[in-house]
């Protein structure tokens, strides 16, 4: 681990303070990030991501440079075999403080995101409670950023695995598809892979799904964003969910109705360079 403006800490060293508004009120951001070959992948759009979470709370995050460079301090004794997760933190501080907290932890590869990657997952929608329109207008609710503020995310997916399923694809109020807790939305139809309008709708601009749109031509695919509800997605070729860590997850049911495999689930994990 690495703490900014003190360097590299063994992993148990306490780094928060009590009053910290980051574990107070969830008050902060992150970025996961994913390791391969001893190095961040994407790491240009997970920065700019961050400073767009940091705009929109308000928070002074600091410099990009500086973030790099704790990235590279946490990275120094990590064996560049192992596939892991690099979260960087950022809270808005102790309280009264106006100093944010900002350090990077490394975490390996975990065996629940290898079998999803593998295996697909089984999702339920479930309703996030807003109409599509509701959280552009409406900046204190946050939409587009990466808060600390992931309970919400949490408690839907634990929901999820109460009633035997894997995931859960967020819909709106008026029945349309969103994303998941974490993850984004991926489809393909027709010969075009799709995903859901970040600016539109306020769920997070994911970094996995815009590079795996903006490559589509390497699969012979177009790539658009649209709007969709769930049952129109019983007719598209594949279904996924996509994020940094995981890699694609193929949706292999979705509110019990099972799905036939995709063909195309093996070549958008090589396209992205997942390992499976
Ligand atoms: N949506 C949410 C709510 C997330 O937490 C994540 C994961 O970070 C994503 C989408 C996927 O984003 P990315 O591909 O940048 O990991």
């Amino acid at each position: 681990m690495a703490v900014l403006g003190r360097g590299v800490v063994p992993a148990d060293t306490p780094v928060l303070r009590a009053d910290d508004v980051g574990v107070l009120r969830g008050d902060g951001i992150f970025e996961s990030v994913h390791i391969r070959a001893g190095r961040p992948w994407l790491f240009d759009p997970h920065l700019a991501r961050m400073a767009r979470s940091a705009a929109r709370l308000g928070l002074a995050l600091p410099p990009r440079e500086a973030l790099v460079e704790l990235a590279g301090q946490a990275l120094a004794g990590w064996d560049p075999g192992v596939e892991g997760a690099l979260r960087l933190i950022c809270t808005r501080g102790p309280e009264a403080s106006g100093t944010p907290t900002v350090f990077a932890v490394l975490t390996p590869f975990g065996s629940g995101q290898l079998r999803g990657r593998r295996e697909g997952v089984a999702v339920l929608t479930a309703s996030l409670g807003y109409p599509v329109a509701a959280r552009p207008p409406a900046p204190w609710l946050l939409g587009g950023a990466k808060t600390l503020s992931y309970a919400v995310n949490m408690a839907s997916l634990r929901w999820a695995e109460g009633h035997g399923a894997d995931d859960v694809l967020w819909t709106s109020t008026d029945g349309y598809a969103l994303e998941a807790p974490t993850a984004t939305l991926v489809w393909l139809d027709r010969g075009t892979l799709w995903t859901v309008p970040p600016e539109q709708t306020g769920i997070l601009a994911g970094t996995t799904a815009r590079w795996l749109l903006d490559h589509a031509g390497d699969l012979g695919f177009a790539a658009g964003e649209t709007l969709v509800r769930p049952a129109e997605l019983a007719t598209a070729q594949g279904v996924w969910l996509v994020s940094s860590i995981r890699g694609p997850a193929e949706v292999r049911s979705l509110d019990g109705a099972v799905r036939k495999p995709a063909a195309e689930t093996a070549a958008l994990c090589d396209l992205l360079g997942f390992a499976r």
